[in-house]
């Protein structure tokens, strides 16, 4: 029997849980991060486990989101629109398998991975092929009516491309792709209103307008993955089938056999989740027999076949033990936070960025401060906020030090610049970190030229910038300490080879040119291949780029005012020219960039090319790619300036204005096959 004490924290858990279930859900402003919400649902399952008479109908972990908002017709679900039961880790999942293997008696079963989408869950009604009705998941039962709304998002098919006679449900997710989520903070941040927490959270604010053309101006997309009222057979085939009636279905599933193989196929998305270009949290591990499934069933919130494998969360709470400031290549002072070390996306973090002196102010993170921090891909760790609530003390505002920690030279601040700046130039935490640079995997790609060799070698004074690699000699190499014979030479190797072969986007971001990234280190050389064709000698690259003006730059794209002072003000430094020449004398041949295709070779160039209806082959996004490589335009409505309209199935009033206006009209095999002339497209 459950003590008073073990009540109340259920009651305590319940309520805290139905708090933050209303600001996610209703106000998409959640005000607790998800693994904290995770760990509250977490601890009143378990407590219900251990006292099931605390189980009410109306718990949270019985029921599904949130009551709908009144703002919008009340929507009865044909069947309930469920949760997923999570899996965090390995452990989980294997105990998912064992008891699916368990409830069918079978050794092994069939699962299909997908990737589990950050947005939000919709129903879909279609009536003999129609589009008639979209909805919320709401609390299950009971969705939002925002059909005007979803009639609004290319991708969802207004008519299928078969018939299909009685009516279907279709399910999936819609969302906003990580570059609009981006764009539309940064609008948020403008007009200084708060930024959404994640995709889901934007594509829910987006998709729940009263107003549908509001709902239109967003970039929204959505990924179909399960259906009522199709005759399949398992899981695979229900995704192929939603293909072929033209829905949008996400590419990366895989059906795959037993544990082990799920598990694979996980650790395979999760590398790939940051080049992906929309959110994904997880993968959702669905048994594929449909007769699996029936004979399976359903717990109160969730499916018995299914679970949602969690990546591992890439944001954590932890203190700030000291704020030091690191002295980087170009001398910037960049203030990073110590903490207590804490696990985040699978690896434990000892510290993270404050970028600047203004983030610091803003975020107002001060030494004892409980923060919040994230890891996002290769991307370092990042404070992104600080918990000042839970302060408990007054604690002292931290300041940019005035020397420098390295070098104790002057630390300078120059008028209407954010950076504070080492002034001494041969500060030898700059030239280490100048060198460390140049070798790493984005620039010059040096492997093994680590931490242990460059200190040694800047140390015994073989190496001062990073031309002088070049003239290191092997038996120097031998004779450093941990240098065995056959890894001295084989670094000496790389570094031969490192003379020729690579690309001149790299060796120009390898350079460090202040503001100048990998980006703009591409579109730089693009630029320079344009202008001095295949063959030109490193030698007349650097002099080119020291006549060229601020203005001259700013025709590249990307390069604005701030970038072009910067890239002026590298070259026509006294020292970085030794530091050039010396390059040149050391016989670095990079590769230009392939030459663009010419403009009279592309279909597209300077045409203006409008997409309507769904694409199947791949995601809008790509196709608009294809035709700004390939110099074209492209644009969101036909007008009389539009040169071509590549229509898909579900294309409405779009194609109907081009067919009025006389405007071209082509479907998705001829988009392609007139792309395809170019090799660039692959
Ligand atoms: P969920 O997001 O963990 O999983 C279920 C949902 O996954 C489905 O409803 C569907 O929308 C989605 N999904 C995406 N891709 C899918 C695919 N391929 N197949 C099937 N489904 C797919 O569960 P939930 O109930 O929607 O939300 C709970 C989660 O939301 C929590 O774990 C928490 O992270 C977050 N949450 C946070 C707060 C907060 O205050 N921070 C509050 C409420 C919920």
């Amino acid at each position: 029997m459950a003590t008073r004490e073990v009540r109340r924290r259920a009651a305590e858990l319940r309520s805290a849980i139905e708090k933050a279930n209303y600001q996610y859900y209703v106000l998409d402003a959640p005000t607790i991060a998800d693994e904290q919400y995770d760990a509250l649902l977490r601890e009143l399952t378990e407590l219900e486990a251990q006292h099931p008479e605390l189980v009410t109908p109306d718990s949270s972990t019985q029921r599904v989101g949130a009551a709908p908002s009144e703002r919008f017709r009340p929507v009865r679900h044909a069947a309930p629109m469920l949760s997923l039961a999570n899996a965090f880790g390995e452990e989980e999942l294997r105990a998912f398998d064992q008891r699916v293997r368990k409830a069918l008696g079978r050794d092994a079963v069939d699962y299909v991975c997908e990737l589990k989408i950050d947005g939000l869950a919709v129903n879909l009604t279609y009536v003999d092929g129609r589009f008639g009705e979209g909805a919320t998941r709401g609390d299950g039962i009971t969705g939002e009516d925002i059909t005007a709304n979803l009639r609004t998002i290319r991708a969802i098919p207004l008519t299928l491309r078969e018939k299909v006679r009685g009516r279907i449900d279709v399910r999936g997710e819609v969302y906003l792709p990580l570059r609009s989520f981006e764009a539309t903070n940064a609008e948020r941040a403008a007009r200084g209103e708060a930024p959404f927490a994640n995709p889901r959270n934007a594509a829910a604010g987006a998709v729940r307008q009263a107003d549908p053309r509001k709902t239109a101006a967003r970039d929204l997309s959505v990924f179909m993955y399960s259906a009522a009222g199709l005759d399949v057979a398992s899981q695979h085939e229900l995704l192929a089938r939603l293909r072929d009636l033209g829905f949008r279905v996400n590419g990366d599933w895989r059906l795959v056999c037993g544990a082990d193989e799920v598990l694979a196929q996980i650790e395979r998305l999760h590398e790939k989740r940051h080049a992906l270009g929309y959110g994904t949290d997880g993968v959702v591990v669905k048994v594929d027999a449909v007769a699996d499934q029936e004979r399976l069933g359903y717990v109160a919130r969730s499916p018995r076949w299914a679970v949602a494998y969690k990546f591992p969360a890439e944001q954590a709470t932890t203190s700030v033990d000291d704020i030091k400031a690191y002295v980087g290549r170009t001398g910037v002072l960049t203030p990073v936070a110590w903490l207590a070390p804490v696990q985040v996306g699978g690896t434990t973090v000892r510290r993270a960025t404050l970028h600047n002196l203004d983030e610091v102010r803003r975020l107002d993170v001060r030494v004892g401060d409980r923060v919040v921090i994230q890891r996002a891909g290769d991307v370092i760790p990042e404070v992104v906020r600080a918990e000042h609530e839970l302060r408990e003390r007054d604690l002292p505002e931290w300041r940019m030090p005035a020397t420098c920690p390295e070098c104790g030279g002057p630390v300078e601040h120059r008028e209407g610049e954010v950076a504070y700046r080492c002034a001494n130039p041969t500060c030898p935490a700059k030239q280490g970190q100048r060198i460390g640079h140049f070798v790493s995997r984005g620039a010059m790609d040096i492997e093994g030229a680590g931490p242990a060799f460059l200190t040694q070698v800047q140390e015994k004074g073989l190496v001062s910038d990073p031309a002088d690699l070049f003239s290191l000699k092997l038996d120097e190499i031998v004779a450093l300490e941990r240098f065995a014979d056959k890894s001295a030479q084989n670094l000496y190797d790389r570094i031969q080879a490192a003379r020729t072969g690579r690309p001149l986007g790299r060796l120009l971001y390898a350079l460090g040119i202040p503001q100048v990234g990998e980006t703009t280190s591409e579109d730089l050389a693009r630029w320079l291949a344009d202008r001095l064709g295949p063959t030109a000698t490193l030698g007349a690259i650097f002099e080119r780029l020291r006549s060229a003006s601020e203005e001259e730059l700013q025709e590249i794209e990307g390069v604005g005012p701030v970038v072009a002072r910067s890239i002026v003000s590298y070259f026509a430094d006294e020292e970085e020219r030794a530091f050039l020449d010396k390059l040149v004398e050391a016989g670095i041949e990079p590769v230009m960039p392939e030459p663009r295709i010419a403009p009279e070779e592309s279909p597209f160039a300077g045409k203006t090319v409008v997409f309507t209806g769904t694409l199947e082959r791949r995601s809008r996004d790509e196709a608009e790619d294809i035709v700004h490589r390939l110099g074209g335009k492209t644009s969101g409505s036909v007008s009389k300036k539009t040169d071509l309209v590549v229509a898909g199935p579900g294309a409405g009033s779009k194609l109907e204005k081009a067919e009025q206006l006389g405007i071209k009209v082509v479907d998705e095999e001829t988009f392609e096959r007139l792309a395809s002339v170019h090799t660039a497209v692959r």
